[in-house]
């Protein structure tokens, strides 16, 4: 059997692992780092960069360099979170045929799938460099509250860059097995993953090598892009207040901008005050303008205090569910390069009220835990199982647009429930099953997956037909929904995968378009 490579997929970085000698081991990348920037960056003849020097085109090229393509992985176009995110960006999101939304460089549009893909190329590279053999199989993480379509988005992205994904896992989940592979002890662990785009919280229980995730809870839209915007947004003010100049619609100064707000953002986790620096950052009557001013760790501290803030109940929400106090947690281990703020930190010892252990690299954990998950699968790692839960509940629209869930949140997967419904009306032949996720008991308030229709229900009396829905999760999180009439036998079933996301045409002319467009960097 071939290697199975273990790939965390970040926001704004990512990194490949493998098993070798029976430990996980972090490999360097063509440039010699550990951890490669998650932007992919065009040039006008299309020529394609990845990583580092994507990055560093990206101030002279903001249109052609793609960053934070994980916010709009598994979205649709319209959603607010794509709309309000939108504003925020240099290049250009489009709609797409189905609802989704794209990117469009050099007037070609790029599905989100296909731009990790070229990430996710340049870390199966990394991993042939260094094994001297062709990788085709990879674990990749995800958030544990990326929803269904997000999960299969990201697996469509693994086909594109030539890998077989065999396995999608949360990165809470894979930093606990990471910590917990060398631990001997008992424990119960929370995980608190706040990276660049999401927050994950997840308690997991260890017990004699069984890895069981009891709670997960999250935000979706709280990572440290967020902190950024609030830095940015507090610099363009200031700048405005001096000079009078609004630099919002000048994209080269606003990624000079960012790239200030993040690295200033950075440098405040070890200093108490930093400067910043922006010559000629914009030019008016009077000539070129520039911003310079200092910036304090407690000015930061107020800047984002209200996203700190929403810390809070995410992690209250997993200790709940997971009926555990803050006495029973054993460890409250850091993960995602946002933990590195001491005011993250502050926040999470007086949420769980013992301080969070800090001896794990943040930026490697997951990649780490997403090899050993691949060593299980290889066989090659034996005394570890693993046992994750679904982060959301799952079923259907009822009349009245009531939710009737099917999947309780928190189930163990895999797993498989049915359920029997029955109809509204006399001599209805057919049902309409509506797949919704979500806690909300309004079904209209809850996240739309898939629907399908079930023909062929024989006549009757309303209330008396007998229909069985079933859900299965699969371990990687991928929902399948059947209907069957339990009388005429009549069934359908809908996999959720292929509600939103790739067509298999798209797939396919993606895959063709991997192959042909040149790749600029060695990767
Ligand atoms: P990740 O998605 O885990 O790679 O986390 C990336 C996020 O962590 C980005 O928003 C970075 O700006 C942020 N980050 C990295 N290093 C630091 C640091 N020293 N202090 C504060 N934030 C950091």
């Amino acid at each position: 059997m071939g290697k199975i490579i273990g790939i965390d997929l970040g926001t704004t970085n990512s990194c490949v692992a493998v098993i070798d000698g029976g430990e996980p081991l972090v490999l360097p990348n063509s440039e010699g780092s550990r951890t490669t920037p998650s932007m992919v960056g065009f040039t006008e003849d299309n020529e394609i960069f990845v990583g580092q020097q994507a990055k560093r085109q990206a101030i002279i090229n903001p249109e052609q360099t793609i960053y934070d393509i994980k916010r709009l992985i598994g979205h649709k176009y319209n959603s607010s979170q794509v709309r309000k995110y939108a504003e925020t960006l240099p290049y250009r999101i489009v709609e797409n045929t189905n609802g989704d939304a794209w990117v469009e460089v050099n007037g070609q549009k790029f599905s989100p799938q296909e731009i990790s893909s070229r990430i996710l190329r340049k870390m199966k590279q990394t991993a042939e460099d260094y094994f001297g053999e062709e990788i085709t199989e990879a674990v990749i993480t995800v958030p544990a509250y990326f929803n269904d379509a997000q999960r299969s988005a990201t697996k469509d992205a693994g086909k594109i860059a030539g890998l077989t994904v065999r396995r999608i896992i949360n990165e809470p989940t894979a930093a606990a097995l990471a910590y917990g592979f060398d631990q001997s002890d008992d424990l119960n662990l929370v995980v608190f993953d706040l990276g660049g785009g999401t927050l994950d919280v997840s308690v997991v229980q260890i017990r004699g090598g069984v890895f069981e995730v009891v709670s997960t809870s999250g935000d979706n839209h709280l990572g440290g892009e967020d902190f950024d915007r609030a830095i940015l947004d507090f610099l363009m003010e200031r700048f405005e207040e001096e000079t009078g100049i609004d630099v919002r619609e000048d994209n080269m100064a606003l990624q000079r901008l960012k790239e200030a707000a993040e690295n200033a953002k950075c440098e405040l986790s070890t200093l108490t005050e930093t400067n910043i620096n922006l010559p000629f950052l914009a030019v008016d009557d009077s000539g070129p303008r520039h911003l310079s001013l200092s910036l304090s760790r407690s000015q930061l501290n107020d800047l984002v205090y209200e996203l700190v803030e929403r810390l809070d109940g995410p992690c209250h929400q997993a200790m709940k569910e997971a009926r555990l106090k803050n006495s029973d947690i054993d460890e409250v281990l850091l993960v995602g390069g946002m933990t590195r703020m001491p005011l993250v930190q502050e926040r999470v010892e007086e949420i769980f009220g013992k301080k969070p252990h800090k001896g794990v690299n943040p930026d490697e954990v997951v990649a780490k835990g997403a090899a050993i998950q691949s060593g299980i699968l290889g066989g090659e790692v034996r005394e570890v199982i693993l046992l994750d839960i679904t982060p959301f509940s799952l079923g259907i629209r009822v009349s009245g647009d009531r939710f009737s869930p099917i999947i309780a949140k928190n189930s163990p997967v895999p797993t498989v429930e049915n359920k029997v419904f029955t109809t509204t009306e006399n001599n209805q032949d057919m049902v309409t099953v509506t797949v919704l996720q979500g806690e909300e008991n309004m079904a209209s308030r809850n996240k739309l997956l898939g629907m399908f229709n079930l023909t062929g229900v024989a006549p009757a009396p309303a209330g008396s037909p007998r229909i069985e829905v079933s859900f299965e999760i699969d371990t990687d999180g991928i929902v399948n929904v059947s209907a069957r009439d339990l009388k005429t036998g009549a069934s359908q079933s809908i996999t959720v995968e292929g509600h939103s996301g790739l067509s298999s045409e798209e797939l396919q002319r993606a895959i063709q378009r991997s192959a042909s467009l040149s790749e600029a960097s060695a990767v």
